[in-house]
């Protein structure tokens, strides 16, 4: 049998390579606030929004954690990214194989 060695090499060139992976991506929903759509979110009581306390010991300021250094808190969590603001997603990302090689 007769290989072609030119198709050979010019197919695994162009040979893709499909990975997935998991992202952070900013929920849709709420777009990142935590807070379901019909509902407003609270100011933090703890830091009166700011997301900074100041700590009484050191008389530093450290981030509130209270609300996370949101500065305010989920009256009502979104429910698609479970007030966290952010969801998992399933990315599928195709390489060129001429990229890895080069
Ligand atoms: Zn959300
Ligand atoms: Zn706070």
């Amino acid at each position: 049998m007769k290989v072609d060695l030119n198709k050979v090499i010019y197919a695994e060139k162009d040979a893709t390579y499909t990975i997935n992976y998991e992202q952070n991506t900013v929920c849709t929903t709420c777009e990142g606030s935590r807070e379901a759509r019909d509902s407003a979110p609270l100011e933090c009581y703890a830091c009166k929004g700011t997301g900074i306390k100041l700590d009484s010991l050191f008389q530093r300021e450290q981030r509130c954690n209270t609300c996370k250094g949101f500065g305010t808190l989920t009256k009502k969590a979104c429910k698609t990214c479970n007030g966290e603001g952010f969801v998992k997603q399933q990315v599928k990302k195709e390489i060129e194989f001429s990229k890895l090689i080069n």
